[in-house]
């Protein structure tokens, strides 16, 4: 069973045309933060998401640098699709290191974590770009009248031929948040966001949800040796570099002060915090745990793991492998996790 979801809306050509005024689509946009430098990989992801879906539905494009795109990184990009584009800049106020980080410490800190051999541990723009899509994407002038994302980065691959509208299904299945692989997480990049979350949690206990998935974020049972978790956080998330999403999440108050918290504490920047995990607890804990979506018919690759569907729709890529890097780093897939308390969805 691994084909589309039943019931789901069958494309009706014309309503999806790209410049078309009465549109089957909904509120929503492709989304991505990249470099002029990484034009190519980005046509090549486009290249992949285009002829496996969107050349079928036309949603548009939103992209985001911290700095003007290049001529050539617009002629390129709006190449690739018949939809609309969008380049937008990044205001330097949600881009910017904080006020309050502290510069000594951070080189202190994050020349520890350097020692422990946490990758781009001194590298401050993935830091910020950790902090932006943690807290801020959704928060750009461009997105304030959209409500559905779906984000892309540069040189990911797409499998299968999807049919229907991904966005609508999310909508009409009341679904918050679909991911396709998860993992677990580098304890070391995040030793102190538990510690956090749990502070965050005594101070605002109506946050959480009724039919949140804390057990799934605290499971013990199924951690690989080499992972102990950290400090009780498991360490498993959604991979965030594909996330299908709903951003009136984000914008709402549980998670707005969630961010608010964690933003304050500075492990953005003196840990290397990611917005997978944090995009993940906060889903964990202040959303219903049905609203999360497993797309399993969406093949789909961020070197070094692949979901990958079984069914004649995909062809590139090896039924169910995670990966075909080194062994080990099958270890790292905590699916099984996630299924266990929340099942299939
Ligand atoms: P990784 O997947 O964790 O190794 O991180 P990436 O290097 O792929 O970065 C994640 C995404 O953010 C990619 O889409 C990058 O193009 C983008 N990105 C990372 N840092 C910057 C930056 O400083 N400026 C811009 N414009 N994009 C960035
Ligand atoms: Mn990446």
């Amino acid at each position: 069973p691994t084909g589309e979801p039943e019931g789901v809306l069958v494309r009706t050509s014309d309503r999806y045309a790209p410049d078309a005024a009465d549109t089957d689509r909904v509120n929503a946009t492709l989304l991505a933060l990249v470099r002029n430098s990484e034009v190519d990989e980005m046509v090549s992801s486009m290249n992949d998401l285009e002829r496996t879906w969107n050349s079928k539905f036309n949603y548009p494009w939103t992209f985001f640098n911290d700095e003007p795109f290049s001529e050539e990184f617009k002629k390129k990009t709006q190449a690739a699709t018949k939809a609309k584009c969008n380049y937008e800049i990044i205001p330097k106020e949600h881009w910017t290191v904080p006020s309050w980080i502290d510069q000594q410490l951070y080189d202190e800190s994050t020349a520890i974590l350097e020692k422990g051999g946490v990758q781009y541990a001194k590298m401050v723009s993935y830091h910020q770009m950790c902090r932006w899509n943690s807290g801020l994407f959704y928060k750009h002038p461009a997105l304030q009248n959209t409500k559905w994302y779906w984000r892309v980065e540069p040189k990911v691959h797409f499998f299968c031929d999807i049919d229907y509208d991904i966005f609508r299904y999310m909508q009409d299945n009341n679904k918050t948040y679909g991911f396709t692989i998860t993992l677990y997480d580098e304890p070391k990049t995040l030793p102190t966001l538990w510690p956090e979350t749990v502070r965050f949690l005594a101070d605002h206990p109506e946050h959480l949800h009724t039919n949140n998935a804390l057990n799934w974020l605290t499971d013990s049972e199924r951690r690989p040796a080499h992972n102990k978790g950290a400090q009780g956080y498991s360490t498993c998330h959604f991979w965030s570099n594909f996330e299908v999403a709903d951003m009136d999440f984000w914008r709402s108050k549980p998670y707005e002060d969630y961010f608010n918290h964690l933003d304050r504490a500075g492990g953005f920047f003196y840990e290397r915090w990611g917005d997978a995990p944090v995009h993940s607890i906060g889903l964990g804990l202040f959303e219903d745990k049905s609203k999360i979506h497993w797309f399993r018919d969406i093949g789909y690759q961020h070197i070094p793991f692949f979901n990958c569907p079984n069914s004649p729709k995909c062809s590139g890529c090896v039924t169910g492998r995670l990966t075909d890097g080194e062994a080990f780093l099958h270890h790292e897939d905590c699916r099984p996790n996630w299924f266990k308390y929340v099942g299939l969805g």
